[in-house]
């Protein structure tokens, strides 16, 4: 299982996917017998930041068709999320999820139905008021929720997705 995480924190994320069990499973082990046992899960990060073509880097923007606050812009999540994962063939194994309180809400049969269904999963994590709506119908996203409470970021929500559903790959 793929994961690729769209997020302008990735330093605090990579710190908790690179330990303990999440750690292991990324790693190619030789086990008994000098026998190479294949890395079980990967997770990329990509900063819409790395992506923003505006001078100041900026990541933000006002919302498509109104309403208070700032959201996360669309273009540089766009770019992110075709340098992840735009040139896969099969696209049907791709599942891109957006980080949202007012999302589906997560489970363990969603987690299990992402690790049988998908080879590659994109959490996109939102700041601020949340992310451009054209984001969601451009990348025909489902809007996933981690629980009943407004947190302020996507992060933490991403991470516990990529936690639950790693447990359930084979191996790890
Ligand atoms: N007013 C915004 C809304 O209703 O979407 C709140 C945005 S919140 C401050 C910033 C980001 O945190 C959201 O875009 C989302 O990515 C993430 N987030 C907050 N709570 C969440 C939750 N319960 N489940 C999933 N993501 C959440």
């Amino acid at each position: 299982m793929n994961f690729h995480v769209i997020t302008l924190f990735p330093e605090v994320c990579k710190a908790y996917t690179d330990a303990s069990v999440l750690g292991r499973a990324q790693k190619t082990n030789k086990g008994k017998g000098a026998k190479v046992r294949g890395r079980k899960i990967q997770v990329e990060y990509y900063n819409p930041r790395d992506f923003s073509t505006n001078k100041h880097k900026k990541v933000d923007d006002r919302p498509y068709g109104g309403g208070p606050g700032m959201v996360m812009a669309a273009e540089p999540i766009l770019k992110a999320w075709q340098k992840a994962v735009g040139r896969k063939k099969d696209q049907k194994k791709v599942k891109t999820l957006i980080m949202s309180p007012r999302g589906k809400q997560f489970s363990n049969t969603l987690a299990k139905k992402y690790a049988k269904q998908y080879d590659h999963l994109v959490l996109i994590s939102g700041r601020y008021e949340g992310i451009d709506s054209r984001v969601k119908k451009a990348l025909k996203a489902e809007e996933v929720s981690v629980g009943d409470y407004v947190l302020t970021g996507g992060e933490l929500p991403a991470l516990s997705i990529i936690d639950a559903v790693s447990r359930l790959v084979p191996g790890v």
